[in-house]
């Protein structure tokens, strides 16, 4: 047979036209592109996706800094949407690692993700011992049905123990039900989020039930070593891999070209405890008090904003922490702590709000991580807006008005107030 590589002009033809029928399942995978010569090419345009009104999409979020999550996560959840999966098929485990998530707010956080991601790298390491599957183990109500595209081989969900809810603060249930776990399906590994969303917790009270020693800000994990972050996050300790571990983010690429079972287990008996710590519902915080990288909900100033008196009290009346970009700090409107960015603070936020913000290179860094992105801002063509999740076009002082309005609204209230509303950052009374 010949060696002359030939091109599939026909094939590449598709693929440049969108509007041909089986342009979505050839230009979704478009595998290595050939020169006249027959050399292999990388093609430097090749980033980021064709959104659906045929607009190429760059993904200026977690993709673009090149994070060990990004440009994996989301350009591979897109091609999910549009190839379909390989389904990964585990019909007897050998062995387990489970992963309990934090599932915050009822969804999968991508620190969630990262961690099934690493069950899976240690699935993999371990191959030689047989097909392990990586059980999920989510306690409490969820609104999350992507399970099965996040890696979960198996799954344990619970919303009770033993007829007591699995809701609030209540490390004791939830670790009869981990215990019970390891007593039926001995997983090799317990991975845990180290999270302030529960993980860390939760994970430490395991490692001291199970007599082991846990790893933490675990982020480079083998059979044999296992790095962990120390020193405010300055330094790297090496230590032997642990059976329990908590992962720092990003320790690995988030599942994204599988789809897997999910199939629910059932747990034969869950031993009975007499809690003795008592949730006593949420405390109001003063979000102004929260650190920039602890806080949740943030609400940050830029150029755009005239109204700073306007800003502090839509941040109050939504129970939001302040930020803010360089701009809005060098000009004095906001102190130096609320900077937000590459020199600043790198922020975690569930729901970030940038109302009048460029969405500068060094801005967007900070970002990174934040799950959703809400952008106020009058140039519909900003790198803000791009990134963002959610936009809204228009003067910001007649949108924060509106939005502040809302808030009084829902509140009951005629006037802001210092409490934060529904879901919003919040803190917890135990007894
Ligand atoms: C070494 C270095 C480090 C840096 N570090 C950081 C950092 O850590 N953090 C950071 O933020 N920046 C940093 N910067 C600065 C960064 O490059 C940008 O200059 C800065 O982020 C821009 O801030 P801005 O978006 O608020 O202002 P601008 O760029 O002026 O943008 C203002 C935005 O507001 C919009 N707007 C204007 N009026 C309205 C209105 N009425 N309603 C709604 N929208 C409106 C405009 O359309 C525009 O998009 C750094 C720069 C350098 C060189």
């Amino acid at each position: 047979m010949s060696d002359i590589v030939r091109r599939d002009v026909r094939i590449e033809w598709i693929r440049r036209n969108r509007l041909h029928p089986q342009h979505n399942e050839l230009a979704s995978a478009p595998g290595p592109t050939r020169g006249p010569t027959g050399l292999l090419r990388r093609l430097p345009h090749n980033v980021g996706f064709i959104g659906p009104n045929g607009i190429r999409r760059i993904d200026r979020g977690a993709g673009a800094q090149g994070g060990a999550g990004g440009l994996g996560a989301r350009a591979l959840s897109h091609s999910a949407q549009t190839a379909p999966l390989l389904l990964h098929h585990v019909e007897q485990p050998d062995f387990y690692v489970a992963v309990v998530v934090d599932i915050a707010a009822g969804r999968l956080s991508s620190h969630d993700r990262d961690v099934l991601g690493q069950a899976h790298r240690l699935v993999r390491i371990h191959a030689d011992d047989g097909q392990g599957a990586v059980v999920a183990i989510v306690l409490g109500d969820v609104r999350e049905a992507a399970f099965d595209t996040a890696g979960v081989d198996r799954l344990i969900h619970l919303t009770e123990v033993n007829r007591q809810p699995l809701t609030g603060y209540c490390p004791e249930l939830k670790l009869a039900v981990l215990q019970a776990v390891d007593s039926e399906l001995a997983p090799r590994y317990w991975l845990f989020p180290d999270s302030i969303h529960g993980g860390a917790d939760l994970g430490a009270r395991l490692a001291a039930r199970l007599g082991e020693r846990p790893a933490v800000q675990a982020w480079q994990v083998d059979a044999g070593q296992t790095l962990c972050r120390g020193g405010s996050q300055h330094t790297d300790w090496q230590r032997p891999t642990s059976r329990v571990m908590l992962l720092a983010e990003e320790c690995a690429l988030a599942v994204g070209e599988t789809r897997h079972e999910a199939r629910p287990i059932e747990l034969a008996a869950i031993p009975q405890v007499s809690p003795q710590i008592q949730d006593r519902g949420p405390v109001e915080v003063d979000p102004g008090k929260i650190a920039l990288s602890q806080a949740e909900f943030i609400l940050a100033a830029g150029n755009g904003i005239q109204d700073w008196d306007q800003f502090h009290q839509v941040a109050t009346a939504l129970g939001a922490t302040e930020g803010a970009s360089r701009v809005a700090v060098d000009d004095g409107n906001m102190p130096r702590s609320r900077q937000v960015g590459a020199t600043g603070t790198w922020v975690t936020a569930r729901v970030y709000i940038a109302a009048g913000i460029s969405g500068a290179i060094q801005h967007l860094q900070g970002i990174r991580q934040c799950d959703k992105v809400v952008a106020i801002n009058l140039d519909g063509g900003c790198d803000m807006i791009k990134r963002a999740d959610l936009s809204v076009i228009g003067d910001s002082r007649a949108i924060l008005a509106e939005l502040l309005a809302l808030a009084c609204a829902r509140r009951g209230r005629s006037g802001p107030g210092t409490a934060p509303i529904e879901g919003s950052q919040e803190d917890r009374h135990v007894a």
